[in-house]
């Protein structure tokens, strides 16, 4: 089955075509034929197109709203130029959207109709900066293809919706839960099913033979802990903003500080927050960058105290949650590196395990230098007590499956 991957956020979409079934999804055999980016929506758009081996095409077109844009986009899918061998639009048999939030109502990927749209709606209290722009996605799709293509929507919270109530709950007034549902969602759901899984295919583990803590670590960061498969807590929680440091949000505070900045900054509460967002992080204590890459490159070619203190302070909060969660499951079999940062910073990795010693995580220095830039394996010495494993993630990949799965009625364990 082709599958046409959406993630649509307010000016950027990204996209992949997927060709997969249960036959190559069972022998990991999925096969990507082209994926893309659409940025700066709404105006002149600058898009960047892979096929399936040729170069990057690069361009800009005026693409005033995402309906233009997912023309554009099957409209390259179905051209000699893509390389996918699509040349009509019966060819792209299903389309799998990812969605931020599915509050409470979605513990996993559905097929779109009119009452999922209604429950994405009703969503988008809690996500107001996503969700909408996820229901475009889901609109311009409905308009290009038609109604016969089927519609997947994966949400990324569903995965968490195992946490227990002790984990999940804030302690808050109860009624602040029973009346405004103000709780742990959770995200990178998608990103967690897709490296436990494929943490279990790398070892032959079954799930229930699984304990995990999982980091990903990419602009948006967060550490989850698995057990038996299914997600029992995670550090991101009402909104992403919670839990670890970030490109630039800050991950746990004092809420006391919010008012206490307002106050002395001259800014409103939805300021601060918006501090806290896009200002905090690793670009907030460097005040260079919120790019790891080159926190690194500062932190070593130029002895940049700031861009020190920013890694330090990430790895450290990083530590510290890995503890807690080993606490909260009396231990685990292996710690499980994802995103830009987790597939490609060793020295974060050796930074983030140093402090682990005490728990029998030895890192081998030569796997964890030599698994950089998509690989995948063991980055501990064959002696740890612990094991540490760099398990790229793939959401889009799992996004495409699970479209495939939903639409072809395939059971799917989450
Ligand atoms: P997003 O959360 O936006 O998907 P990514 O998972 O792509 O983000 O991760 C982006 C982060 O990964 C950036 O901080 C970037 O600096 C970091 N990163 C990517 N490559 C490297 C590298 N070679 N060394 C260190 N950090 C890297």
């Amino acid at each position: 089955m082709n599958v046409l991957v959406l993630n649509a956020g307010s000016s950027t979409l990204k996209f992949q075509v997927v060709r997969t079934d249960a036959e190559r999804m069972a022998a990991n055999k999925d096969e990507k034929l082209a994926r893309g980016t659409i940025e700066r929506i709404g105006g002149e758009a600058v898009y960047t197109l892979r096929g399936k081996n040729g170069e990057p095409q690069r361009g800009t077109e005026q693409m005033r709203d995402h309906r233009s844009v997912v023309d554009f986009v099957v409209k390259w899918v179905m051209s000699e130029a893509s390389g996918t061998g699509i040349t009509r639009i019966s060819e792209i048999e299903g389309v799998g959207h990812r969605v931020t939030h599915g509050g409470e109502q979605f513990v996993r990927s559905v097929k779109i109709d009119d009452a999922v749209i209604r429950g994405i709606e009703e969503t988008i209290d809690l996500a107001p900066l996503h969700n909408p722009h996820n229901l475009r996605g889901i609109h311009a799709a409905r308009a290009a293809l038609g109604s016969g293509v089927p519609q997947v929507a994966v949400f990324d919270t569903a995965f968490h919706q195992t946490i227990p109530e002790r984990a999940y709950l804030y302690a808050l007034p109860y009624q602040f839960y029973r009346r405004h549902r103000v709780r742990r969602y959770g995200f990178h759901g998608t990103s967690y099913r897709y490296i436990g899984h494929r943490y279990r295919m790398l070892t032959g583990r079954s799930r229930d033979d699984t304990k995990v803590v999982a980091l990903h670590l990419g602009n948006g960061a967060s550490i989850c802990a698995i057990d038996k498969g299914v997600s029992i807590d995670t550090s991101m929680g009402f909104t992403p903003l919670e839990g670890l440091v970030m490109g630039t949000r800050s991950g746990d505070l004092d809420p006391a500080i919010l008012d206490y900045i307002a106050a002395k900054e001259g800014l409103t509460l939805g300021e601060v927050e918006g501090v806290l967002n896009k200002q905090s992080g690793l670009l907030g204590v460097s005040g260079l960058t919120n790019d790891m890459r080159e926190l690194l490159d500062e932190a070593k070619e130029h002895d940049d105290r700031r861009a020190w203190l920013a890694i330090e302070i990430f790895c450290y909060r990083v530590r510290k949650y890995i503890g807690s969660y080993l606490a909260a499951m009396n231990g685990a079999q292996a710690i499980l590196f994802a995103g830009g940062i987790g597939e490609n910073a060793a020295p974060v990795r050796a930074l983030v395990c140093e402090g682990l010693a005490w728990m029998g995580v030895k890192l081998d220095e030569q796997r964890n230098r030599a698994t950089v830039g998509g690989a995948e394996g063991k980055i501990s010495t064959d002696d740890s007590r612990v094991e540490v494993w760099v398990v790229p993630t793939d959401e889009e990949l799992l996004i495409a499956r699970d479209t495939v799965r939903v639409i072809e009625g395939l059971e799917s364990r989450y």
